[in-house]
């Protein structure tokens, strides 16, 4: 496989296509966002020029994985693609409409994978044709430094499909890990509580999010607290991930903090909106 078409251009997006471009794939970027796509390329080439300035990749290699990226604003190009990786926004009716299109529209043997942090994987293929083609391909955040891929296999996953994708993330360099079909798979069903007790801690007074997070930090050995990285990857997408947790598992203890919901009410996302837990200039 050399044709991957990547579905969203947020904060994962951009990082997917970086690295399938970054091994050699001609990568299409895809999103609805109107204006998105130049800043996301603009990211994409501050990205690699980091990369460029630490020695992990050469100023020719930056530039001939640039030019393997192309982007779109409409569903087409996926005609052409062998892999699909879809990072559109985490609301599961979204996500099931890409699905019955890009079942429309990609090649019959393409293989449709979602990088969803918590839908199941099963359901999102009940969407197509071709649920032995689905997959759950779930990278981390930020996409070109982290080595984990939690690769996710529906009920109706094919073992070929499986295969294929664990080798696609060997080739990326990454450390493919396979986890079955349930909410929050494993890293979700286990980061998510603690970032949620931690916002409880915040509203109920116990410390700031600056003293929670150096008490994870120097105290158990986390190279980020559980605030930071909320900020990180967007204090929507924890909500949107949380309230899976709680609906589908149907156990309290999942329950989003209602700080969260308001935080996300009032538009504070994170580093994305500039304001989090914490501000962000940049
Ligand atoms: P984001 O909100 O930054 O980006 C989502 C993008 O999808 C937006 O640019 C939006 O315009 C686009 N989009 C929405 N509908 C679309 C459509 N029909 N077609 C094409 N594009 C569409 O979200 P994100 O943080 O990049 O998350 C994307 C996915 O990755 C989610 O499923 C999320 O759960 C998952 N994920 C996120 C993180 C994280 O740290 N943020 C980590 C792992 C997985």
């Amino acid at each position: 496989m050399s044709r991957v078409a990547v579905v969203g251009a947020g904060t994962m997006g951009n990082g997917i296509a970086h690295v399938f471009a970054q091994h050699g794939w001609e990568t299409t970027l895809i999103d609805v966002a109107p204006g998105l796509l130049e800043r996301v390329l603009a990211t994409i080439r501050t990205n690699f020029e980091r990369q460029v300035k630490k020695g992990t990749v050469t100023a020719e290699q930056r530039d001939a994985a640039l030019a393997r990226i192309r982007t779109s604003t409409t569903l087409d190009p996926v005609a052409h693609a062998e892999l699909v990786v879809e990072a559109a926004t985490e609301q599961p009716d979204v996500k099931f409409k890409i699905f019955r299109d890009l079942d429309r529209l990609a090649p019959p043997a393409a293989i449709l994978a979602s990088n969803t942090s918590s839908i199941s994987i099963t359901t999102i293929a009940a969407q197509t044709q071709r649920p032995p083609q689905v997959v759950g391909m779930h990278f981390m955040n930020p996409v070109p430094v982290m080595p984990l891929v939690e690769v996710i296999r529906g009920l109706e996953t094919s073992d070929k499909t499986v295969g294929e994708v664990v080798e696609v993330a060997k080739a990326l360099g990454k450390t493919p890990v396979e986890v079955n079909d349930a909410p929050g798979f494993v890293s979700n069903r286990v980061l998510m509580p603690m970032i949620n007790e931690a916002i409880f801690c915040v509203m109920e007074g116990v410390a700031t999010p600056d003293a929670i997070d150096t008490v994870m930090k120097l105290g158990m050995n986390h190279p980020v607290g559980p605030l930071a990285l909320a900020d990180l990857i967007g204090l929507d997408v924890c909500l949107a991930i949380l309230e899976v947790l709680h609906h589908d598992l149907g156990d309290d203890k999942y329950r989003p903090a209602p700080l969260l919901r308001t935080m996300v009410a009032a538009g504070r996302l994170g580093r994305k909106s500039g304001r989090g837990f914490y501000v962000y200039r940049d």
